[in-house]
């Protein structure tokens, strides 16, 4: 059986998802505007979507706005502030491209980070003012899993620009910890359906009372005027029904994944002594998400290694997914100061909510043997 370790990029729908969605895309087809009765019935499918998800983001149905993902979410976020308040937005240097590009192109502040991906407190300090409305630190990172202490970046801001929005990306966080209480104290929040069980093409943002965010897609009004185009039906139940089951099983996942995780992690790092664990110390992976391992194999090729490891099965991945394929040096490792020979060997294993112990099994045989073959053929860097 080969290996899917690459939940960070999208994990398997989770089958109470799969069960949820199938009668909307068979039978329930209506446009949830609709006045009939096929209209009727998806209106009431997406608020009660509505109504289990703010359940369990900690929000109030009203504060949830359906998006196309997580990307539409962190735009919508930052984009939406901007256009509401004019001012400076400001995120960490790790932050997702779906938040740092619409920081960057507008113009707006990058915070540095230290060795293991912590935002630098003081840097932030620096960078508010009172001309700051938004500042987007995410909860957990896509490529080295590491968590940021929310609450302390919210204190700063509250004291130092105290017109500013806090907005979190916590797509990478929702499977792992509980966002209802980890995100309480920021005015934004996104979250991405097909990282937790759901379907690619949904996710969300919550909106709290009193965060002024304008639209950034205009149209027929729907999500209160605040996201115009015919709502995901089947992408919201099935993300209501995928978040539920996530937040149900989330203490055992945890425990049980990140003893797998640890297995691997530590197995690897005993038959390759000379990768280095990412973002970590003295084996303390306290500060990461359960799921995430993150390596820099010294002398191979993060690309070779990804195409011996999917030939021998293991599915993994580089740093974060994109559109092209493409393996950039990732900003996240330059972000942690990261020696950009060590970084071109970066291998990202991420585990979730259906990985087994032959899963992680398959990876301790494969890794150590591809990077072996990679040595000895001195693949040149
Ligand atoms: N934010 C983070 C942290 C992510 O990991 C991702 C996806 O990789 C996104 C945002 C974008 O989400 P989506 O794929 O739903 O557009």
């Amino acid at each position: 059986m080969p290996a899917y370790l690459d939940h960070a990029a999208s994990t398997p729908v989770r089958p109470e998802a799969a069960a949820a969605a199938l009668p909307f895309l068979t039978d329930l087809h209506g446009n949830p505007t609709a006045a009939h009765a096929w209209g009727r019935q998806a209106r009431r499918a997406l608020d009660d979507a509505r109504d289990d998800l703010a359940e369990v983001l900690g929000a109030r149905p009203g504060e949830v706005v359906f998006t196309s993902g997580g990307t539409e979410a962190d735009n919508q976020a930052i984009a939406g502030v901007l256009a509401a308040r004019g001012g400076v937005a400001v995120c960490s240097a790790i932050e997702h491209h779906a938040v740092l590009e619409p920081v960057e192109r507008s113009g707006g502040r990058v915070v540095r980070v230290d060795h293991r991906g912590t935002i630098d407190l003081d840097a932030l300090r620096d960078a508010l003012d009172p001309g700051v409305t938004v500042v987007s630190v995410m909860l957990a990172n896509n490529e080295i899993g590491v968590l940021q202490r929310l609450d302390e970046v919210v204190e700063i801001v509250r004291i130092h620009a105290p017109g500013a929005v806090v907005h979190t990306d916590a797509v990478q966080a929702f499977p792992w910890i509980d966002v209802a209480d980890a995100a309480a104290a920021a005015d934004l929040v996104s979250v991405s359906a097909h990282k937790f069980g759901g379907l690619k093409g949904s996710g969300a943002l919550v909106v709290r009372p009193g965060a002024a965010v304008a639209p950034i897609l205009r149209g027929g009004g729907q999500e209160r005027d605040r996201r115009s185009g015919t709502p995901n039906v089947v992408g919201a139940v099935a993300m209501a029904a995928a978040a539920r089951a996530t937040h149900d099983h989330r203490k055992a996942t945890v425990e049980r994944v990140s003893a797998l995780r640890d297995r691997l992690a530590d197995g690897l790092l005993a038959a390759v002594p000379d990768a280095v664990e990412t973002a970590v110390a003295g084996g303390d992976r306290s500060r990461k998400v359960a799921g995430s391992l993150h390596l820099c194999v010294p002398g191979v090729e993060s690309e070779a290694l990804l195409f011996l490891l999917d030939q021998a099965g293991v599915a993994a991945s580089a740093a974060a997914s994109c559109a092209s394929g493409a393996l950039d040096p990732s900003h996240v490792l330059a972000a942690l100061g990261c020696d950009r020979a060590l970084a071109g060997g970066s291998l990202r294993l991420s585990l979730g909510w259906n990985t087994t112990a032959a899963d992680v099994d398959l990876a301790l045989q494969v890794v150590p043997a591809a990077v072996a073959r990679l040595r000895a053929a001195g693949v040149p860097r």
